[in-house]
């Protein structure tokens, strides 16, 4: 299989797994507990935190484990925006922002035909906002925010800043000059489901979520998941080490798949004249069903995504394409190839072989929403 979805997850770094093993296997105490199991365990959470505080550059304290990417939008949006007030967001955010976001008065900034955003309709909504939550990376078009801009404009009305960084971390230098708060993923970037960060700008004040406990200084109370914290902190070191070598090699990569995707007739790649992050390709083959081209490329041993996997098993085209003005057909026709270490270029070559045939059969096939209509009727 050849697999080409790691926007949506990576498989665990073989030292991530050799590091994560201490926390599965012997030191199993709860990290609070006062005895010598404790501090082991205790140990183990706090050297995580040193290491991810080196991979990142920042202080320990700025550093809030959660389970993921998900909980850290959370942790970020309800933190800091109190019910009722105003949260400035893009309209292509990840659904876990949106979803934060509830109950709070949501001022959404469109983007244009290739993602970018509007940017003075950024600096007309930022007044009176109590945060704005912009994206650093798109999870499905890889396209890229100018968040130097949008800092500068946030700074100047007095509004916190916070990005979703997790499609961003592995594959580019994370924007803590720019930021007041980052949300990250570990299992975007070879570590485990179910453990994120939130990193915090020292001086920060945020309101927990889970409180109740004393952990992560009052900010996100429950016991530790403490494999996850150390497998996440290796993956960021890893990523972190990697990144000078991995992103150019990934860039080549997803360069030529694009070239390949381009020499079909009737296709149009998202974010195509934006800065775009060097994993992520996304491209719509018009005449083509999306779900019929995944199923497609997954019976050639080609594992591809028709964009966010927490909206793939529906036939909605993408709100995100919707977002950019691709008409809802073309939408509806697009694939994302999202790269990772394990790429190889025997594998982006045997994807550009067999690709212009997939295509040319999707497009001589009724789609499946054809079939359904033509059943119902
Ligand atoms: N934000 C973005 C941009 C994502 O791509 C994802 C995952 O798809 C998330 C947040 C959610 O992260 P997690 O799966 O760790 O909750």
């Amino acid at each position: 299989m050849i697999y080409l979805d790691a926007n949506a997850t990576t498989p665990l770094h073989p030292a991530v797994l050799q590091a994560m093993m201490p926390a599965l296997e012997g030191v199993f105490a709860n990290p609070s507990s006062v005895h010598k199991p404790g501090q082991d365990a205790r140990a183990l959470v706090d050297r995580a935190r040193e290491q991810c505080a080196r991979a990142l550059g920042c202080s320990e304290r700025e550093i809030v484990f959660t389970s993921g990417g998900t909980e850290s939008d959370l942790l970020a949006v309800r933190g800091l925006a109190p019910e009722g007030s105003r949260v400035v967001v893009s309209s292509v955010e990840h659904p876990a922002v949106f979803g934060a976001c509830e109950g709070r008065e949501v001022v959404r900034i469109g983007v244009d035909g290739d993602g970018l955003l509007d940017v003075a309709a950024l600096a007309n909504a930022l007044p009176g906002a109590a945060l704005c939550s912009i994206m650093a990376a798109n999870n499905e078009t890889g396209v890229l925010s100018p968040l130097e801009e949008i800092a500068g404009l946030c700074r100047r009305n007095g509004v916190l800043l916070h990005t979703d960084a997790v499609q961003a971390a592995g594959k580019m230098p994370l924007p803590l000059e720019h930021a007041d708060l980052i949300s990250l993923s570990a299992h975007k970037i070879g570590g485990p489901k179910g453990a994120g960060l939130l990193w915090i700008r020292n001086g920060l004040a945020l309101r927990a979520l889970q409180p109740g406990g004393h952990q992560e200084r009052g900010r996100r109370g429950g016991t530790e998941n403490v494999a996850g914290i150390v497998g996440l902190a290796e993956a960021l070191s890893v990523a972190a080490a990697s990144l000078p070598e991995e992103a150019p090699r990934l860039a080549a990569l997803r360069d030529r798949l694009q070239a390949a995707a381009e020499g079909i007739p009737r296709s149009r790649v998202a974010g195509r004249n934006a800065p775009r992050v060097c994993n992520t390709l996304n491209v719509a083959f018009e005449g083509c069903d999306g779900e019929t081209l995944l199923t497609a490329l997954d019976l050639a041993g080609i594992a591809v995504s028709t964009g966010s996997a927490c909206s793939s098993g529906t036939l909605e085209p993408s709100p995100v394409l919707l977002a950019m003005g691709h008409p809802p057909h073309l939408a509806r026709a697009a694939i994302r190839f999202s790269l990772w270490r394990g790429t190889t270029p025997a594998q982006i070559d045997e994807v550009c072989r067999v690709l212009p045939d997939v295509v040319e059969r999707c497009r001589s096939r009724p789609d499946r929403r054809e079939r359904w209509r033509g059943s119902a009727s």
